[in-house]
This record gives structure tokens, C-alpha cells and sequence, in this order.
């Protein structure tokens, strides 16, 4: 079996395109694509541990949220310690902001933690401190989109929605619209044309099987063709798989601002818990003090009863970020965990200008990503 498509000519263009962009596929093709990827997945999906049984819906959505644009195998250690050490909504809802990031770790995209506290904040306050369980409810929820909202729905509560993230528009447009790729988000269109594959019965399984098959066998760079088992329906296997005439843009990472306030922000994540560790996370001694660091009296006391690790505070004074790196000598890094110091100068290493520094510093603290006090810099309070 194979699917038919309808051949049609743009008048604009005059090119003739092999299929409709989102042609009318027969329902004898559909089954059969639903019936094969649900098999598949029964017997090929990768044990992650919010697939267990009995996971909490809070559960679900954090690692939903965690996973976008996230490799699952970062995600699921991160995941397990987030459950442990909020296991509800409401206890994230009533943590420091500034452990939030840290514990967020190296997952990337840090202003998703920080929309992950505020959606727990209203589930708590708001839903009883009970996941919603439609996908329209889910919506509501800042930082939720329709992605989220559809895929937390289906796992976690069993709801028939459509699920659609890259890995399930790809395979859907190989299979039935004969293209390598999708566009860059879906449309309406899309989306109308996409909930006609999802089966009455069975949809948990196929929202989560096609999910998987385009990560593991429909994949963006290397589709494992030979071995599919859809490989005799497959409207782009079967037209020779033609590459799309625009390439996609591969995103770079060195040089980028990514990088940069990546760098910025693991200094800050660095000092917060060195200071946290020495007992030292106050902003007593060094706040109080508007010179340079480690020269005030009460600095100088402590330190030398107690050491470099006393000296160790989690507000960084935002020079040290954008000075010349000449002028940061080892009594300034001094004045700073080893661990905190180590992450300044990977961060100077970038050689990134003053005036990108302070840039990118201020848009970290309009995110709510940092916090700013005077001339000293910090994870949000
Ligand atoms: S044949 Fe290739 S392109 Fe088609 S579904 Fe299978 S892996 Fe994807």
C-alpha cells in the first residue's frame, strides 16, 4: 500500500509540487500507519521514568517542560531530584527563585524554570494545587502553550488531543505529505489536518509512539529508512526522499549571546552556592560595604579568622563581569569562592566587550534571571 496524493500546479509559481502541502489521505492508510506505530512503540519504547506507572501529573508537566529543546537524557537525572525536592506544585511555588535556577542546572533556557515556578504558583493558588486536567484548562497556565497543554493532557490525564511537537510533525509530513520536513511551526491548517491521524481508541499510545518514532526512527538528519516499518507507505521514502530546497539554518553556539549570559549566569549559580555552603548566602557583610570586596574591615577579619571560603558571597560585584581582564588580579579573585572565580574567568575567557557585558547583565535582570543591588549582582532574592 502506498498513499495516493493529488497532483496539483500553483498558478503563481508554475511549479508543480509532488502533493498538496496537507493532501486527504485514505483512511485504509491512516489505519495502517496508527496500527504500526502503536505496535512499534509497544515494543520499542525507551523506559523514561515519567512513563512509569502511577507518575504524578505534576510530574508529567515538569518533564514536558524540561524537555523542550532538551535531550531526555539530561533531562531524567535533573527530573528525579526536581520530584524529590518538590514533589508538588505548591512546594515549588514556595521556593527561593534563586535555588530554582540553581537546581535547574545546566537544562538550558533558564527562563523556563523560572515560568515553571510561576505556573506552579497558580496551580496551587488557583486549581487547589491540582494539575488541570484539560488541555484548555492547561492553556491558562503562564508559560504553557499548546504543545504542553495538548501532551500534559493526553499523558498524564488521558485526554484525545494532538499532540505536535517537531519529532510528530515530521514524521507526518514524510509519511503523508511526501516532504523531508515541516515548516518552522505549525498552522492552524496543520493542526486541523493533523487531528484526523489520531485514533479514537489508543490515542495516549499513538500520541506518545509517533512522539518516539520521530526521535528515535524518523529522525531530521538520519532517518533510518532501511529498517522502518513504514518504509512501503512512506510518501517521501517512496518519491526517493527529495531534500527541501531550503536548508535549515543550524544554530550556532560559540560567539552567541546564549553563551554569554550561560556564562554570566553560571558565575552567579557558582557563587550562590559556594556562599550557601560557607553559611554565608546573607548579604550582611558584603552588601553593607560599598568599597571593593575583601578590603573592608569586617571582611578583612573574617577572612583571615576563617579563611577563602568566608569571603565567599553570592553578590558579585558586576565589574569583576566587565573590567579589563588585566585589571583582575588575584587579590579581586580572591574575593571570591574558587569555584565562583573559575567560572569568572571561563566567562572572561569569551572575550566578550564591556558594553555586550553590561547589555546582556541588564537583560538578565529584566528577565528575572539575576538580581541587581547598587554595583553587586545576584541570583534573583
Ligand atoms: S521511511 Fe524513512 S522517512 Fe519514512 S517514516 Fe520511515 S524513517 Fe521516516
Amino acid at each position: 500500500m502506498s498513499i495516493q496524493m493529488t497532483h496539483r500546479t500553483s498558478a503563481e509559481t508554475g511549479i508543480t509540487p509532488t502533493a498538496p502541502v496537507f493532501p486527504d489521505v485514505p483512511e485504509s492508510a491512516i489505519t495502517r500507519v496508527q496500527t504500526t506505530i502503536i505496535d512499534w512503540f509497544e515494543a520499542a519504547a525507551r523506559p523514561l521514568p515519567w512513563r512509569a506507572e502511577g507518575t504524578s501529573a505534576w510530574a508529567v508537566l515538569v518533564s514536558e517542560i524540561m524537555s523542550q529543546q532538551t535531550p531526555v537524557s539530561r533531562v531524567a537525572p535533573r527530573w528525579s531530584e526536581w520530584l524529590e525536592r518538590w514533589p508538588t506544585p505548591a512546594d515549588l511555588a514556595a521556593a527561593p527563585t534563586a535555588e530554582v535556577l540553581q537546581r535547574w542546572d545546566r537544562l538550558g533556557y533558564p527562563r523556563r524554570a523560572l515560568r515553571l515556578q510561576e505556573a506552579a504558583r497558580v496551580i496551587a493558588d488557583d486549581h487547589d494545587n491540582q494539575v488541570p486536567d484539560t488541555a484548555a484548562a492547561l492553556e491558562t497556565l503562564p508559560g504553557i502553550g499548546s504543545y504542553t497543554a495538548a501532551a500534559v493532557a493526553s499523558f498524564a490525564h488521558g485526554e484525545r488531543t494532538t499532540v505536535l511537537d517537531t519529532n510528530v510533525r515530521r514524521v507526518l509530513v514524510r509519511v503523508f505529505a511526501g516532504r523531508d520536513r515541516p515548516t518552522v511551526s505549525p498552522s492552524r491548517r496543520e493542526t486541523v489536518w493533523a487531528e484526523r491521524f489520531v485514533p479514537a481508541t489508543d490515542h495516549v499510545a499513538w500520541n506518545a509512539g509517533v512522539m518516539e518514532f520521530g526521535a528515535l526512527v524518523c529522525t531530521a538528519r538520519s532517518p533510518k529508512c532501511e529498517d522502518c516499518p513504514l518504509a512501503d507507505i512512506c510518501a517521501w521514502n517512496l518519491a526517493g526522499r527529495p531534500a527541501s530546497a531550503a536548508k535549515p539554518k543550524t544554530q550556532k553556539w560559540a560567539g552567541t549571546d546564549r553563551q554569554l549570559r550561560g556564562a554570566i549566569m553560571d558565575v552567579l549559580k557558582a557563587a550562590h552556592a559556594e556562599a550557601a555552603e560557607a553559611g554565608n548566602r546573607s548579604t550582611s557583610v558584603v552588601e553593607r560595604s560599598s568599597v571593593v570586596p575583601g578590603s573592608s574591615a569586617v571582611e578583612k577579619a573574617a577572612n583571615a579568622t576563617t579563611g577563602r571560603a568566608s569571603a565567599a558571597t553570592d553578590a558579585i560585584a558586576v565589574d569583576l563581569f566587565t573590567a579589563p581582564t588585566a585589571e583582575l588580579d588575584d587579590e579581586r579573585l580572591g574575593t571570591l569562592g574558587p569555584t565562583t572565580s573559575a567560572k569568572l574567568t571561563t566567562m572572561r575567557d569569551l572575550s566578550a566587550d564591556a558594553d555586550r557585558i553590561s547589555r546582556l547583565i541588564a537583560d538578565l535582570v529584566t528577565d528575572g534571571l539575576a538580581h541587581r543591588s547598587g554595583d553587586r549582582l545576584s541570583l534573583p532574592r
